[in-house]
């Protein structure tokens, strides 16, 4: 099916041939984990469990252990420093990728092979099909935000470097890219330069040198557009500057970005003015991107989850370009492709594909007391057996060393795709604040700041970015949330909004411990300015991509370096009076 990405994309034969593979899921799923067992059936992992050669669902449900990232380690640790014997893949493992891991502050190791670009080449190719019969494009080019992380070798010699890099370098992903006729406007130099700051600059430059071809802004999460686009805000005038005098800043230093840089840009002052002009005309950027843009159909990327605080100003840039929402997956493995990109992202779902990888679903419940999630006494659910409007958390098994692992993400199933389910996306499954019976999830922190930041609105402020942790230096412990703000509020609005924050964390445990002072008062912290692009790139220097950065929505305590940069950076302090 790939070769034929080399020429021409049939949309119409991508959706027939989905068409085709969903209509019997669970045959499909069966057939998956017989090929990923055959493949991999002799390893030592799967022997150690006692597989046998069987390679049925109910044989391998009953051999295998659920698991999580840290039962796996020291499998993956082995192959991580050199051991070539089948561990947890028949044909070894030679590249590792790096997952984002914002939360504990540690990147984990995922192992990493061809299967994984080639499922990720599948999932593009089966939403590009979807999303070009409502979207159509021509022949333009995509400026694409995309970055890679630093490569390294590990000790044991294999590469080592995000997922999205290791597609990124991938020849297929080129060709899939061609294919559905959205080539990068930035040369290979940009994407894989070693300074994401230059790398940044030069995308925006090349997508202004191309800027009547772009016919679609893209990246992989939708920060990275809206960063970009806050950037644009600070160099506007030094890019006009660049392309009127074809000369590239000397604050691009790295030489492979000159050298490629160089090949492109030439003097142009016409194009200099119109920017320029066009830059003037905005009233506080909204619309920016169909202004500097004028063909572009859509913006594309991960726009759900933990992306969807920076929906509102991605909207402002976008004007009335449409938002689509990308699909779904992570380091371990893609799950769903986004069949319908005409909904809006916060009703984004996304359709198992059922040839990918085996899944299994553990069914969650509400306790019955607030918003707790429980584990069912149930066992993990099939991909066709899983029911509409419940929530679980996914179970992958893939062609990369993986066996009923635990992705950590919770989903809520909207329907079926003929008989495969689309997911919505609801959030990380690990409670970000706890403290005693008090449980919040990212999503509960989300909502929380949503709310509060509607009064903000009212005196046409946003809120940068955020995250949180719970302080547990004096009894009782709080939460502390912890804000960049576009510009200064009044003590008054931010006094508010931190009691805002505090009531409308509305778990029953946080509420009732509250009452009672077993929680102390929430405090907001407000940070300067640039603090999160401190964060930012603390976790590229660890090696992480800004392609995959995710903000951690909460700092654990063993995060000291992320901690120090926020504690450093607090410009003043609120404490809640909701419950005084
Ligand atoms: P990483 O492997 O570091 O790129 O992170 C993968 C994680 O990103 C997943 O487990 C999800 O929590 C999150 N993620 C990936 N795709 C989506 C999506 N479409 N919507 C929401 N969250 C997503």
């Amino acid at each position: 099916m790939l070769e034929k990405m080399d020429e021409k994309f049939d949309t119409i034969e991508v959706i027939e041939e989905f068409e085709a593979l969903t209509k019997d899921a669970e045959t499909v799923q069966r057939e998956t984990l017989r090929r990923i067992l055959e493949e991999n059936g002799g390893t030592e992992y799967l022997q150690n469990w006692g597989i046998n050669g069987r390679m049925d669902p109910v044989s391998f449900k009953a051999c295998i252990p659920l698991v999580t990232h840290k039962d796996l380690e020291p499998y993956i640790q082995r192959i991580v420093d050199g051991d070539s014997s089948p561990i947890l893949t028949g044909t070894p493992i030679t590249c590792i990728s790096l997952s984002s891991g914002t939360t504990q502050g540690k990147p984990k190791f995922i192992p990493f092979n061809n299967h994984l670009t080639e499922s990720t080449m599948q999932i593009f190719k089966t939403s590009f099909a979807f999303r070009n019969r409502e979207f159509p494009i021509g022949n333009g080019k995509a400026l694409n935000l995309i970055y890679s992380s630093k490569q390294f070798r590990t000790k044991g010699g294999l590469a080592a470097g995000t997922a999205t890099t290791n597609v990124y370098r991938s020849l297929q992903y080129k060709k899939t890219m061609k294919a559905m006729q959205t080539p990068c406007c930035s040369p290979d130099e940009v994407i894989f330069g070693p300074d994401f700051h230059q790398s940044l600059y030069c995308h925006l430059l090349c997508g202004l040198i191309y800027w009547d071809e772009v016919e679609v802004v893209s990246s992989a999460f939708a920060h990275s557009i809206v960063h970009a686009f806050r950037t644009f805000e600070q160099i506007w005038e030094d890019l006009c500057t660049d392309i009127h005098d074809g000369v590239l800043t000397g604050r691009v230093t790295v030489p492979s970005l000159r050298t490629a840089m160089s090949k492109l840009l030439k003097p142009n002052p016409e194009l200099a003015n119109l920017i320029h002009k066009k830059c003037m005309g905005l009233s506080s950027w909204y619309g920016l991107i169909p202004e500097l843009f004028p063909n572009v159909k859509y913006i594309y990327g991960i726009m759900t989850g933990s992306m969807e605080p920076y929906l509102k100003k991605l909207r402002h840039y976008a004007g009335e370009v449409p938002l689509l929402s990308a699909d779904y997956g992570s380091s371990e493995g893609w799950v769903g492709a986004n069949l319908n990109p005409k909904l809006p992202p916060e009703l984004a779902t996304f359709a198992v594909l059922p040839h990918i990888g085996y899944f299994e679903f553990i069914p969650l419940r509400e306790n019955g007391q607030g918003q707790e999630l429980k584990e069912n006494e149930s066992m993990p659910v099939g991909l066709t057996e899983v029911k509409i409007g419940e929530e679980y958390e996914i179970v992958v098994t893939n062609f990369a060393g993986l066996y009923r692992y635990r992705l950590g993400d919770v989903v809520k199933v909207m329907g079926f795709h003929n008989s495969t389910p689309e997911l919505r996306f609801v959030c990380r499954r690990n409670l970000l604040l706890t403290i005693n019976i008090d449980k919040n999830t990212e999503r509960d922190l989300q909502l929380s700041v949503e709310a509060a930041a509607n009064l903000l609105a009212e005196e046409k402020l946003e809120i940068v970015d955020f995250t949180s942790r719970v302080d547990m230096s004096a009894d009782p412990g709080h939460y502390v949330i912890f804000w960049e703000l576009s510009g200064k509020a009044s003590e008054e609005v931010l006094q508010e909004c931190c009691n805002c924050l505090d009531r409308s964390f509305v778990d029953v445990g946080y509420v009732s411990s509250r009452k009672v002072n077993a929680i102390g008062e929430l405090e907001l912290r407000v940070v300067k300015r640039g603090t999160f692009h401190k964060i930012l790139d603390h976790y590229v220097g660890l090696g992480a991509a800004v392609s995959q950065f995710k903000t951690p929505r909460c700092v654990g305590p063993t995060n000291s370096a992320v901690l120090q940069i926020l504690c450093n950076n607090v410009v003043k302090s609120y404490f809640s009076t909701a419950f005084s």
